[in-house]
């Protein structure tokens, strides 16, 4: 029986495992988090992604937990409202969903069967590629050998430096930092979706259920890499200085409550190879397009279905061969958009600022419908053509 052993249980990494432990591979998952809670920003799923979702049969499960916005709507650091959107009748008619990304990890989670093995709180220390297997040693000191080792873990993948390509090579900064956090509605900052924007900073809240909300911020930033828990809640009180009144208070409340953001780069991770031997990186830590572009769980869905159909015909460097071949089309479309976009995704000047402010105030809103519409197809679009070939 092949085996592989997964380092990283987030999108990539627990569909990789749902495909191989489906076609009677032993798998085994590593993840660095105690539990699999991390990281619950918003998200949406729409083109590969979900055709990927829906053939996995996961589209019962996260149907009934995604969330259906009524209204989003655009204020200026003022509070003033610039924009009302009612996004799901311009998405209607499309495959299109809302959710968190833990929802995500939890239907994959509660699909694995029960031979898969998944160890929290454990990482892979190092790998040993040789001609019989690639033998992984893990933090707790104890070994495993295997057919193919899949590092997806995430952006800033640690062993990805040392067993593909530096940091210094591949992670390529857009020039803007982004920061989630969920917290109490305290302030009721709204039902469904509000947004505060002034130059170079937008954060954006969902309305989630029982009174909670998920924020986003996405700031310019000449600065890049990782940045410390003990400074976050410093830099985003520098990064909200000039923002409306009620993103400071729920930035201090949600701070006083012990809650701790995840900060980092918007950054795209370029590589010209995903694969080494028997080491293969999968999701974000091959190729990340970031949220500009829109597009990576469904690409993480999307490549561990074409690997699994890959290594179902072919034997294992073909098969990382075909997988690369089929998907770098789409990687590189959309990796494009991130950098095409990255410019103009949060305007810096108070002028660039002005006009995207008339534009959304004064536009008809039917070509704004349209406007939008046509932004998710053209993201749907660049996505596609990667699709696995057999079911
Ligand atoms: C704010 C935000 C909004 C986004 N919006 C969208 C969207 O609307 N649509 C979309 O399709 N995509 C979106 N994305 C992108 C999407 O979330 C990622 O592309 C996707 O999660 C990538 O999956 P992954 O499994 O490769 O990495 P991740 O989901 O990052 O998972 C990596 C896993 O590896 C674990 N890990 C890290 N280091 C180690 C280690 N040393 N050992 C073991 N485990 C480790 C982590 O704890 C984590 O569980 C968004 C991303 C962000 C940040």
């Amino acid at each position: 029986m092949p085996s592989v052993v997964i380092s990283g249980a987030g999108v990539a990494g627990l569909a990789a495992a749902w495909w191989l432990s489906r076609a009677g591979w032993t798998v085994t998952v590593v993840e660095r988090a105690a539990d699999l809670r991390t990281g619950g920003y918003m998200m949406s799923l729409s083109g590969p992604g979900h055709a990927a979702a829906a053939r996995m049969g996961l589209l019962p499960k996260l149907e009934p937990r995604a969330y259906h916005i009524d209204e989003n709507v655009y204020r200026d650091r003022r509070g003033r409202e610039l924009m009302r959107l009612r996004f799901h009748e311009i998405i209607e008619g499309l495959d299109y969903l809302v959710m968190r990304r833990t929802d995500l990890i939890a239907a994959l989670r509660e699909d694995l069967p029960d031979s898969v093995e998944i160890r929290l709180g454990t990482t892979i220390a190092d790998v040993e590629d040789g001609s019989d297997g690639a033998r992984a040693t893990f933090s707790d000191g104890t070994t495993c050998t295997a057919d193919l080792v899949l590092l997806a873990d995430g952006m800033r993948s640690p062993l990805r430096g040392r067993l593909i390509a530096p940091d210094t090579q591949c992670l390529k900064p857009l020039g803007y930092r982004f920061a989630v956090y969920e917290m109490k509605d305290e302030m009721g900052l709204g039902d469904g979706f509000v947004s505060y924007a002034e130059p170079g900073h937008i954060v954006e809240y969902y309305t989630l259920e029982e009174g909670r909300v998920a924020a986003l911020h996405v700031w310019h930033s000449r600065e890049a890499g990782p940045v410390p828990a003990a400074e976050r809640w410093d830099l985003l009180a520098q990064v909200t200085a000039h923002s409306h009144p009620s993103v400071r208070a729920q930035l201090e409340a949600v701070r006083k409550s012990g809650g701790m953001p995840l900060v980092d780069d918007l950054a795209l991770v370029d590589l010209p190879r995903w694969s080494r031997g028997r080491i293969l990186l999968l999701g974000d830590a091959a190729h990340c397009l970031t949220l500009i572009s829109g597009q990576g769980a469904g690409m993480a869905l999307t490549s561990a279905a074409i690997l699994a159909d890959a290594l179902s015909r072919a034997p294992l460097p073909e098969a990382l061969a075909e997988h690369e071949a089929r998907l770098r089309p789409s990687i590189l479309r959309l990796q494009d958009r991130s950098r095409k976009m990255a410019g103009m995704f949060v305007p810096r000047s108070p002028v660039a600022f002005a006009m995207r402010n008339i534009f959304m105030r004064h536009v008809p809103r039917k070509w704004l419908g349209r406007y939008f519409l046509n932004a998710v197809n053209a993201e749907i679009l660049a996505a596609q053509g990667c699709a696995a070939k057999s079911g």
